[in-house]
């Protein structure tokens, strides 16, 4: 079904990979991944999804004793078999079933790795975002800094619920201030002037740092790491998502707030498209 994927040092066809149902991870929701794009056989921003992927794993106490360029050759080697030069490689770590209790002492960590095609969006459209209805708690409450299974928790279940009309849903602290989308950060327009939530409520996108250190810089455009209020909402020009899975998406919609096409937001999402496809810029 997903073609061949690399299970714990092994290329193996995906229905012959298992993971335990007692694992650790399905249960206590311990497992920490990556979700990476690879546009015409370049893999983009790989060994900053790698450091990432290290940084979860030590969080969450989990070991991965295989090195970057090993992990490397296993991705390029995945999108050859699987014929995806434009696929999507997911890095998953997991525990096995050795403790069933939530310590999960003596669980040894798994890893898979598969390539399958990028993920589809059913629109080009730009997207509408609601406000979720789960509050995202505070960094003291939740291991942002982590990306793991358990931050999605509170996606599935906003997602789930957002209202006929949005694409997606908005995050807020319980303070109503603005963290990203279930699966993306998010950046606010004014005049030449991008915002976005600081880090301590979200995740640290690799896309974000993209738009910030190559575009914006580029583009002479000054970016703002501050804290955005719901309220704050219609004071800026434009809006957009940015993530590996939805790159640059325009936002014509949050809540009751109607924004104007933003040219912007359109530069970004040009700048973007070439430079995913600059090989300089594969990990
Ligand atoms: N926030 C969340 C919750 C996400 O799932 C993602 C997608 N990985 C992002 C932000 C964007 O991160 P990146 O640009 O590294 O894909």
């Amino acid at each position: 079904m997903y073609g061949t994927v690399w299970h714990d040092g092994h290329f193996k066809p995906y229905e012959g990979a298992h993971a335990p149902i007692f694992s650790h991870s399905i249960c206590y929701a311990s497992s920490v991944y990556e979700g990476i794009r690879a546009y015409e056989g370049k893999i983009f921003e790989l060994e900053a999804h790698l450091k990432r992927l290290r940084r979860s794993a030590d969080i969450f106490h989990h070991s991965l004793p295989y090195d970057d360029q090993t992990l490397k050759g296993v991705a390029e080697q995945l999108l050859r078999t699987n014929n995806l030069p434009d696929g999507y490689v997911k890095v998953q770590i997991y525990y096995g079933d050795e403790d069933t209790g939530f310590s999960g002492r003596g669980c040894t960590s798994h890893i898979l790795i598969s390539a399958i095609p990028k993920p589809k969006f059913p629109h080009t459209k730009p997207f509408s975002l609601a406000k979720a209805d789960w509050r995202r708690p505070s960094a003291q409450c939740h291991p942002y800094t982590a990306k793991t299974s358990s931050t999605y928790a509170l996606s599935f279940l906003s997602f789930r619920k957002r209202p006929d009309w949005a694409d997606d849903v908005l995050f807020t602290s319980e303070e109503d201030v603005i963290s990203e989308s279930s699966g993306a950060n998010v950046f606010f327009v004014r005049g030449t002037q991008l915002y976005t939530p600081k880090i301590d409520m979200c995740l640290d996108g690799i896309t974000r740092r993209v738009v910030r250190e190559q575009i914006a810089r580029h583009a002479g455009i000054e970016t703002f790491e501050t804290d955005i209020h719901w309220d704050d909402v219609s004071s800026f020009d434009g809006c957009f998502l940015c993530g590996t899975a939805v790159e640059i998406r325009e936002v014509s919609r949050i809540g009751e707030h109607f924004f104007m096409a933003c040219p912007q937001v359109e530069l970004i999402a040009q700048i973007y498209n070439q430079i995913v496809r600059t090989p300089h810029t594969g990990g």
